[in-house]
């Protein structure tokens, strides 16, 4: 039996839903459907966090919802749900109840099994995204225990975490993910099953594991999502050499979780770094160790440009990059040489290396990395007043530069 929240003990009001998610919810309560507002949004919005996507579920049938919005879609070959679309492109994403199949297993995510609402509920990730908000009364819905998780700040794996997990290991990327963006601490029996179950992760999909990645280092918590990455073992399981190299060098560990930090800071300012960029932030300390550039300057302005792709490779082996994506975050990490090279000398670039396409995302990487670095490898920069003298040229702080073991 679910607990019942009505509307004066919740915090949760209608100014702050959607305008158009509203309409959907409305629409279906007024055809006599059971209509409510579902997952990351009655989570975002209780936290008081402005949601990134409204969903709705509802007990009407994809084709009795394609019928109540004239301008709606049916989408998903096997399991379908329907978008309703809006001025701008915009739609608001309706899904029918979700149940089991006839094994009382979860559905595989490809079936269209319909269920109750409590059928929905449990079938869910976490109890902070298993929340209804219902449009009939305002009052939500909790079959999972859900409201007592997010007040105490428990990140929990519904049902019997071991099974839950074996069924689909994404989730253990879901559990980490939520508890790095929260900053809520994982439940313990969650957190064991984490650590037991953690090879499984390689039985799921390189491309859906690469997406659920790549979200984490995008959404401006990578640093702690690295951190307990880390502490769970998951990390060793996604990126065995990455993984095995950070076990035996602590210290660039440290530089990685430095490194994410600052990403992490200019994700928060929308500083316009691109996917390349990051991807080149995370792989660096793995590519800073594997080339050699961190015995020292490198002595020649060359651009090791092969042999950063080959141990590109390896960081993100076995996903599977878009092509120029893999081809410009090498050549970030390659660029980096020459420009160690030549700030270590004379701490002018020639116009050469300025002029390429690709020089202010390679600086800019230059500065975020520099930052990270500063705190671990640096030990005897000596503070020097800033000069301020113009130059014509592009140069930092050379003296900073000159004393890098870099
Ligand atoms: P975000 O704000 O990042 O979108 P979200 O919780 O909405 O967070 P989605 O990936 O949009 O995340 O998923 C929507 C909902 O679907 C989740 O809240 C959760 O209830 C459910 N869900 C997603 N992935 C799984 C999964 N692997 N297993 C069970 N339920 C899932
Ligand atoms: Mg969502």
């Amino acid at each position: 039996r679910p607990k019942i929240i009505p509307r004066p003990e919740h915090p949760i009001s209608r100014k702050n839903i959607d305008r158009e998610a509203l309409k959907v919810l409305y629409r279906l309560k007024g055809a006599g459907y059971l209509a409510y507002l579902v997952g990351g949004s009655v989570r975002d919005l209780l936290l008081g966090k402005r949601p990134k996507d409204f969903d709705v579920g509802t007990d009407a049938r994809p084709e009795e919802i394609r019928r109540l919005f004239r301008n709606s879609r049916i989408i998903g070959r096997r399991f379908r749900l329907v978008h309703v679309f809006f001025k701008g492109g915009k739609y608001i994403e309706v899904v029918t109840f979700r149940g089991r199949d006839e094994d009382g297993d979860e559905p595989c995510c490809d079936q269209n099994t319909y269920g109750t609402p409590a059928e929905d509920a449990f079938r869910r990730d976490l109890t902070i995204n298993a929340l209804f908000y219902n449009i009939a009364d305002f009052s939500i819905i909790d079959y999972v225990g859900g409201m007592e998780d997010l007040r105490r700040g428990v990140i929990r794996i519904i049902g019997e975490p071991n099974i839950r997990i074996i069924r689909d290991p994404v989730r253990m990327m879901r559990a980490i993910r939520h508890a790095a963006k929260t900053g809520f601490s994982i439940d313990q029996q969650t957190y064991e099953a984490i650590c037991r179950q953690k090879t499984k992760i390689r039985l799921c999909s390189p491309m859906r594991v690469r997406d659920e990645w790549l979200k984490d280092l995008q959404g401006g918590w990578a640093s702690p999502w690295a951190k307990l990455m880390f502490e769970t073992g998951l990390f060793d399981e996604i990126f065995p050499a990455y993984g095995r190299l950070l076990r035996e060098n602590p210290e660039t560990r440290k530089l990685v979780l430095k490194l994410l930090a600052e990403l992490d800071k200019e994700t928060a300012r929308g500083d316009g770094l691109g996917e390349a960029e990051k991807m080149a932030i995370f792989a660096y300390p793995y590519v800073l160790i594997q080339t050699g550039l961190a015995h020292g300057p490198p002595k020649r302005p060359r651009t090791p440009l092969s042999e950063v792709r080959a141990v590109l490779a390896d960081v993100i082996y076995p996903f599977d990059f878009k092509r120029a994506l893999f081809e410009e975050a090498s050549q970030l990490l390659a660029g980096l040489w020459p420009l160690k090279f030549y700030l270590s000398r004379q701490g002018e670039i020639p116009r050469r290396l300025r002029k390429k396409s690709y020089f202010v995302r390679l600086w800019h990487l230059f500065e975020i990395i520099k930052r990270a670095e500063g705190g671990v490898l640096v030990t005897s920069a000596p503070k020097r007043k800033r000069r301020r003298k113009k130059k014509k040229n592009i140069s930092p702080e050379t003296t900073e530069v000159r004393h890098h073991p870099l």
